[in-house]
Parts: C-alpha cells; structure tokens; sequence
C-alpha cells in the first residue's frame, strides 16, 4: 500500500508543543534512480530527507533550505535541497569504500554539517554544526537547541529492505517564547519513541497520531504533498555558461563540438554547442538602443 508523501502539521493544545510528521517514501526512492548508492548511503539519504523536509516546515517565510553534510571519510558530501513547497532533491559524493552498516561518523569521519536558510525575500543565513551526536536527527537536535534555543525532538524510521522501501519522521518542538513544561515534552517524546516502523510507514498520519497520542488533545492541520523536483533549467545551465571565462568554454567546443551540462542531482544533461552558445553572449551583450 502506497500512499503519497506528506507532510502534517499539529499541535498539541495543552502543552505549547508542535509537531511535524512527514513521509517522504516515494520523493526518496525518486530521488535514489540513477544512482548506485552503498546501502548505508541511502539510509543516510532518507535521513537527511526526512529531517531537511521536516525543517523548512518550520520556516516562516517563502524559501529553501539546504542541508549539507560534510567530512573526511569515504562519503564526501551528502546534501539535500527542499523549498516551501515541499520539493526535495539531493545527492551524495563517495570516494572509497562504505560498509553496509557504516554508522555516521565511519562515513563522515571529521565532519560537519552545514544548514543554510535561503529566502525568497530577504538575508540568507548558514550555520555550521559539529557533528557530536551519534545520529543525524541528535545532530539536528543540537542544532536547534544552538541556534534557536528551542527543545526539539526528531525521529526517523527507514525500511530499505521492503518491496517498497520507505522513509518517515517525527518532530516535536516547544513552541518558541512559550512556557512549556520540560516533563510534559519529555512524556509526549517518550510516547512519540514508541512508534514502529512499519506503522510510521503504512499508517495513515491520523492513525499514527490517534495511535501515539490519543490521551492528549491534538489539533492537526491541512497536509501538504512532499514531491521530488529538481530545480535544474536550460536557463540557469546557460546562466553558469554566461559566468564562465569565454575561451574555456570556446576551447572545449573546440575540442568537443558541444558542452555537455550534467545535473548531479537528477541525471539530466542539457547540451550546448557554437550556436547556442553564441545566442546566449548575444542575449548577455548590451541592447543596441544603449549607448556606449
Ligand atoms: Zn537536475
């Protein structure tokens, strides 16, 4: 049974307490074709999904937030990029081996991750993050604890090994200049653990939630569909072209006829050759009403 991705928002009456829970099952698998990766990569990518989506939930404005992980072990980069709108892409880069259990850390070896918050309208912002949890949602934990001063839970269940592998979570978070009872947090995230896998992936949002929290008063909002879209143009390849030193582009048309853009997060590649090329210098020189 599939059901498709999305994202609930809900608060928790009593306790100034919000909560997100969010399956990202086929945006996940959407998001793995065309890619061969190591098993504990791609656990790390539903991962990294799973908490990017459940982040820019948490944004109050129109934007997109990127999370990126970053280190010295055989994983180079793991980063995913989700807006406002629930559209997700992501990628990883691996140079060497990874074991199919390799935790964390035995991926990322000496590593951070790095958050940045980039509105439609506004300042963009970026934070950087030891990785000292053992996990990636105790990283994130930490990170909102830092940066806004807010105790937040996270929790994550993955399935790879399902005929339709699937990825989930929840967030639990003190609503912010709010009294909340640090015990009464604590008892809704201790309930919020007890959640299984397989109910986290098969069962309707309002089932898990009747399920985890059916003593407390929640009041749950309209869903918003979690969708895999790469953000990836012809416009914005020749846009990187226009910025380029002019004879590098001419010396590898020369050599190859074309330029061939590839786009590391969804496969696609978009190619240019001389006259494409030189539509786009035309479009970037100044109009001839100009004077000069
Ligand atoms: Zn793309």
């Amino acid at each position: 049974m599939t059901q498709q991705d999305q994202l609930h928002r809900f608060l928790f009456e009593k306790h100034a307490v919000r909560g997100e829970l969010v399956t990202v099952s086929d945006t996940w698998r959407e998001m793995l074709k065309g890619h061969d990766y190591p098993p504990a990569v791609k656990k790390l990518l539903a991962e990294l999904l799973v908490s990017t989506s459940l982040m820019t939930a948490t944004l109050k404005f129109e934007g997109d937030i990127t999370v990126q992980l970053q280190g010295d072990g055989p994983l180079k980069m793991a980063v995913i990029n989700g807006n406002h709108l629930q559209e997700m892409r992501g990628v990883a880069r691996i140079e060497g081996d990874i074991a199919d259990e390799a935790t964390l850390h035995e991926m990322v070896g000496n590593g951070y991750m790095v958050i940045t918050i980039s509105p439609l309208q506004g300042e963009r912002y970026q934070g950087v993050v030891g990785l000292e949890g053992d996990t990636l949602a105790a990283c994130l934990e930490d990170y909102f604890m830092r940066s806004e001063q807010l105790p937040t839970r996270i929790f994550i269940r993955s399935d790879l090994q399902r005929s339709a592998p699937g990825a989930a979570g929840i967030l639990l978070q003190v609503l912010p200049a709010q009294d909340s009872d640090r015990e009464d947090f604590n008892h809704l995230a201790t309930l919020t653990e007890t959640i299984k896998t397989a109910e986290l992936l098969d069962l309707p949002a309002t089932d898990v939630m009747w399920r985890l929290y059916h003593e407390e008063e929640v009041t749950v909002y309209d869903p918003q569909p979690v969708i895999f879209r790469c953000t990836c143009s012809r416009e914005r390849c020749g846009d990187v072209l226009k910025s380029l030193a002019a004879d590098e582009v001419d010396q590898i048309l020369a050599e190859d006829g074309k330029i061939d853009m590839h786009c590391d997060y969804c496969n696609s590649h978009y190619l240019f050759d001389a006259v494409d090329i030189a539509a786009i210098r035309n479009d970037a020189a100044p109009k001839d009403d100009q004077v000069h």
